[in-house]
């Protein structure tokens, strides 16, 4: 795997609670071939929000965990602001020997999380530790419209 050298940083004791809370959830919701990932964020308030992903027979239809806790964010409080977030994966049963792991936000969410906070942070892997990088770190070029500036 390519280590992330630019800036990224040590996790600090709140990361990891949030990574905690990512793996909590996903422990919690498991379900085979349905819910894989838990993901956690934390406002720019403090407060934290866990989702895990849904998929679907129809795969397009699926949505990740990132986008849930975000979607529980907003319902519960608004638009808060993203100040980190972390995803992770629950190894399927055939896996036995893996763990749960800090797992990168795909393209979509990447453009998600920059759209609610343009400064977040996010928590990837990075070897044997995760570390935590801006987003606009892991969205260079993001998508416009050619309109803003
Ligand atoms: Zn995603």
């Amino acid at each position: 795997m390519k280590r992330i050298k630019k800036t990224s940083a040590k996790l600090g004791n709140a990361d990891k609670a949030l990574i905690a809370a990512a793996v909590a959830a996903i422990k919690e919701r498991y379900r085979d071939d349905w819910q894989e990932v838990g993901a956690a964020l934390r406002t720019r308030g403090g407060t934290v929000y866990t989702g895990v992903n849904l998929d679907a027979y129809l795969g397009r239809m699926a949505v990740c965990a990132e986008a849930v806790a975000l979607g529980r964010a907003v319902v519960d409080i608004g638009d808060a602001g993203i100040e980190t977030i972390v995803a992770v994966r629950h190894p399927p049963p055939h896996e036995k020997d893996q763990e749960i792991k800090v797992v990168s936000p795909c393209g979509v969410c990447r453009e998600l999380i920059f759209d609610y906070d343009r400064n977040a942070r996010v928590i990837v892997p990075n070897g044997k530790m995760p570390t935590v990088v801006p987003i606009a770190d892991l969205l260079p070029n993001k998508y416009n419209r050619g309109t803003e500036r």
